[in-house]
C-alpha cells in the first residue's frame, strides 16, 4: 500500500488515442517524489535530443507531488514540464489552485502526454476513468467561455479545468496554462506545447481520499500552523496585501524594475501599490486548496472606461510590476485589466510585460516606428497601448506576431542593436526582481535550468540580517547573515543550500509561501509532514538530496540540448549601474559574478564547464 501518492501515472498518446496506466514502485516515488523530479526523469529518459519543442516528438508531463492535496495549508501545487519552445531547453512551471489536489483525488499522480491529436481534444479524468473527448467547439475560445461550456457539457460546476487560451492555440512562445481561470503554470511557454498537441484542456474530477500514513499527525501540524501563521509578519502581509505588498518595499529599496530595468525606482509607485488595490478594487482575499494564507486577490472594476471581471483573479506582484513600473504605467486599473486579458487569452504576464517594455525601449530609441507597430504609439507610460499589444500578441496579429516569439527573437528581427534592450537568460525574460540589489537572485537567473526564474531560492533579504528569517534557515547551515549585495562564496553557499530546498518544494507540491524562510512553517514540520504523508522514515538531509538530484537531472537535459557555461550569465544591463533610486549607480561586477558562478559549479560538484562530475551523479544515484 502506498501513502501520500496513488501509485498511478497516466500515459496518453494523442496520435493513436491510446491510454495506459503505469504503476511505478516505491523506490521511484522516493527518488523523484513528483513535480520537478518526475519531469526531469521523463524528459531525460524519453525525449530524443534536439527535437522541435512544438512537434509531436515533445512530451508534456503534468505531475503532482507527494504532498499535493493533503489537508493542510500550502500543498496545492503541481508542475507541468516539456522541452520549452521559449528557451529550447528544460521547461517547467508550477501552479497552485485546486487542480493538482483534484487529480490525486481522481486517482492519479501525473500524466505523460505524447504525440499530437489530429483535431482539437480535451482529456476528461473522473475517479479512475479517462476519456479523450472532442474539443472542436471550444477551440479558439477564451478561457472563461471554455470553462463555462465544459461545466455545462459535463453537467458539473465542480470539475477542475486546466486549459490553454487562444495564445496557446496560436503557439505564442510564452503561452501559459491556467486552472480555475487564474492559477497559471505561467513560464516557459508550456501552453504552446499543449496547443501544438491540439490539446485544449485536461478536466479532472475526483472523490477518492488520498491515502496517508498518519492522518493524526497531519491534523496536528495543520492545527499548529493555524495557531501561529498570522503572527509571522511575512505570512500576515501576504494575507492583508497579497504579493503586491512588494511594490512599495522594493521601490524604497531601489529595486523595483522600472523602464525595462533601466531604473530601480518608479516615481508613481504609490499609485500602483497594494494599499491602492485594497482601497479601490479588492473584492476578496482568496487562496488555493486548503490554504489559510489566502494571498491571492480577486479584483473587480465596473466604470465607464474599464471593466475587470473578478473571475480572473487579480494581479500579483509580478504582474503589477511587469505592466506597471516596468512600462512606466501608473494606472492600477489598466494593470488589473492587463491581468484579466492575460488570463482570458492564456499568456504569461511576466514575459508579456517584458516583451512590451522591450518594444517600448526599441521605439524610444528609433529602432522601430509606428509603422512596424501597426500605428500604435508605444511610448513608455502609454497605458492604452499596453492593452492593445496584449491582444495582438495572443492573437499573433501584426507586431504581436513578432513579439509572440519572445523578446530575444523579436530583437533578431528588428536588428539595429535592439538586442541591447533584451533582458533574458537562456531566452526567457527576467522576472520582476532586480539582481543589482539582491545578487543571489542574479545567480538564480543565471544558473536556473528554465532561464531567468525568480522561484529558484529564497531571496537575499531573507538571510541578509539577523532576525527570524535567518533563524529559520539555521537548520540548513546558514547561520550568519550574508548581505544582499555580497557576491562572495558565502552568498553562493547560502544559494546552494536554499536552491535544494526550493527544488524539493517543486517536487512535492508545497508552496514556498508556507514553509520557512518565506513562510511560517518550520523545516522540521515540513519533514514531519513528508513522514506522516508517506510513512517514510525520512530526514531534512534526504529531502535536500532529492532536491539536488532534480537540479542535476535538469542540468543534464540542458547540456544534452547544447547549453554551456556561456549560457549561465546575465544580460549586459545588469553589469551597468542603476539609473536612479536608492541604489543609483549600483551594478554587478562582471568578474565577481563570473567567479561566483565558478564557485557555484565547484560547490555543486560540477567541473569548470558546469558539467556534473561522474562522482556527483553517482552520489545522487543518477546513471547517465
Ligand atoms: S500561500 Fe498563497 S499561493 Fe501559496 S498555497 Fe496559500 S494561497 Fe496559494
Amino acid at each position: 500500500m502506498s501513502y501520500g501518492y496513488l501509485g498511478k501515472i497516466i500515459r496518453i498518446d494523442l496520435t493513436d488515442g491510446s491510454i495506459k496506466i503505469e504503476e511505478p514502485n516505491d523506490i521511484f516515488y522516493r527518488t523523484y517524489m513528483g513535480g520537478k523530479g518526475f519531469i526531469a526523469h521523463y524528459l531525460l529518459k524519453e525525449l530524443k535530443p534536439g527535437i522541435d519543442p512544438l512537434s509531436e516528438d515533445n512530451k508534456l508531463i503534468i505531475a503532482a507531488g507527494i504532498l499535493t492535496g493533503l489537508s493542510v495549508a500550502g500543498v496545492p501545487r503541481f508542475a507541468v514540464g516539456a522541452k520549452s519552445p521559449l528557451t529550447g531547453g528544460y521547461g517547467q512551471s508550477e501552479a497552485g489552485g485546486f487542480w493538482g489536489p483534484e487529480l490525486k483525488k481522481a486517482g492519479f499522480d501525473g500524466l505523460i502526454i505524447e504525440g499530437k491529436a489530429d483535431k482539437p481534444v480535451y482529456i476528461y479524468i473522473k475517479d479512475g476513468q479517462i476519456e479523450i473527448k472532442d474539443a472542436g467547439h471550444v477551440w479558439g475560445k477564451e478561457t472563461g467561455e471554455t470553462q463555462e461550456i465544459l461545466f455545462k457539457e459535463v453537467g458539473d460546476k465542480t470539475i477542475k479545468v486546466l486549459q490553454i487560451g487562444p495564445a496557446g492555440e496560436n503557439l505564442v512562445k510564452y503561452a501559459c496554462i491556467l486552472n480555475g481561470l487564474k492559477h497559471a503554470n505561467g513560464r516557459n511557454g508550456l501552453g504552446a506545447v499543449m496547443g501544438s498537441k491540439n490539446l485544449k484542456a485536461v478536466v479532472v474530477k475526483g472523490n477518492k481520499k488520498i491515502p496517508v500514513h498518519d492522518n493524526e499527525k497531519i491534523s496536528e501540524i495543520s492545527k499548529s500552523f493555524l495557531s501561529y501563521y498570522m503572527e509571522n509578519p511575512l505570512t500576515r502581509g501576504l494575507y492583508e496585501y497579497g504579493t503586491p505588498a512588494g511594490v512599495m518595499g522594493n521601490n524604497a529599496g531601489g529595486i523595483l524594475p522600472t523602464r525595462n530595468f533601466n531604473d530601480g525606482e518608479f516615481q508613481n509607485a504609490e499609485k500602483i501599490s497594494a494599499q491602492v488595490m485594497v482601497d479601490t478594487m479588492l473584492k476578496k482575499r482568496v487562496g488555493c486548496y486548503a490554504c489559510a494564507v489566502r494571498c491571492k486577490r480577486k479584483v473587480e472594476i465596473q466604470s465607464d472606461d474599464i471593466s475587470v471581471d473578478g473571475k480572473y483573479g487579480g494581479p500579483e506582484y509580478e504582474t503589477v510590476a511587469a505592466f506597471g513600473s516596468l512600462c512606466e504605467n501608473d494606472d492600477l486599473e489598466v494593470i488589473a485589466k492587463a491581468n484579466e486579458l492575460c488570463n482570458r487569452l492564456g499568456i504569461d504576464t511576466i514575459s508579456t510585460g517584458m516583451s512590451i517594455a522591450f518594444a517600448m525601449e526599441c521605439y524610444e530609441n528609433g529602432i522601430i516606428s509606428q509603422k512596424e507597430l501597426d500605428g500604435i504609439d508605444l511610448s513608455f507610460g502609454n497605458k492604452k497601448s499596453i492593452l492593445e499589444i496584449i491582444e495582438k500578441i495572443a492573437r499573433r496579429e501584426g507586431i504581436g506576431d513578432v513579439l509572440a516569439e519572445g523578446s530575444e527573437a523579436a530583437a533578431r528581427k528588428f536588428g539595429n542593436g535592439a538586442d541591447k534592450f533584451v533582458l533574458c537568460v537562456k531566452g526567457q525574460e527576467l522576472a520582476m526582481h532586480e539582481p543589482r540589489g539582491k545578487v543571489g537572485v542574479g545567480i538564480g537567473y543565471a544558473v536556473c535550468e528554465t532561464g531567468a526564474d525568480h522561484m529558484v531560492i529564497g531571496h537575499d533579504s531573507l538571510f541578509g540580517k539577523k532576525g527570524f528569517t535567518l533563524d529559520s534557515v539555521k537548520p540548513f547551515g546558514i547561520i550568519e547573515p550574508v548581505d544582499a549585495l555580497d557576491l562572495s562564496w558565502k552568498k553562493v553557499r547560502a544559494f546552494v543550500y536554499l536552491q535544494r530546498w526550493w527544488s524539493f518544494f517543486n517536487m512535492t507540491g508545497i508552496c514556498d509561501f508556507v514553509p520557512v524562510p518565506r513562510g511560517a512553517m518550520p523545516a522540521e514540520d515540513v519533514v514531519a509532514l513528508v513522514k506522516a504523508a508517506t510513512g517514510w522514515e525520512t530526514s531534512l538531509w534526504e529531502l535536500m538530496i532529492a532536491g539536488e538530484r532534480a537540479i542535476n537531472m535538469a542540468r543534464l537535459f540542458n547540456l544534452r540540448e547544447g547549453f554551456t557555461s556561456e549560457d549561465d550569465t546575465l544580460p549586459d544591463r545588469l553589469f551597468e549601474g542603476l539609473k536612479n533610486g536608492r541604489l543609483e549607480g549600483n551594478s554587478i561586477s562582471r568578474e565577481e559574478f563570473k567567479e561566483a558562478i565558478s564557485i557555484y559549479y565547484s560547490m555543486m560538484g560540477w567541473n569548470e564547464e558546469g558539467v556534473p562530475t561522474k562522482g556527483k551523479l553517482l552520489e545522487l544515484n543518477i546513471e547517465n
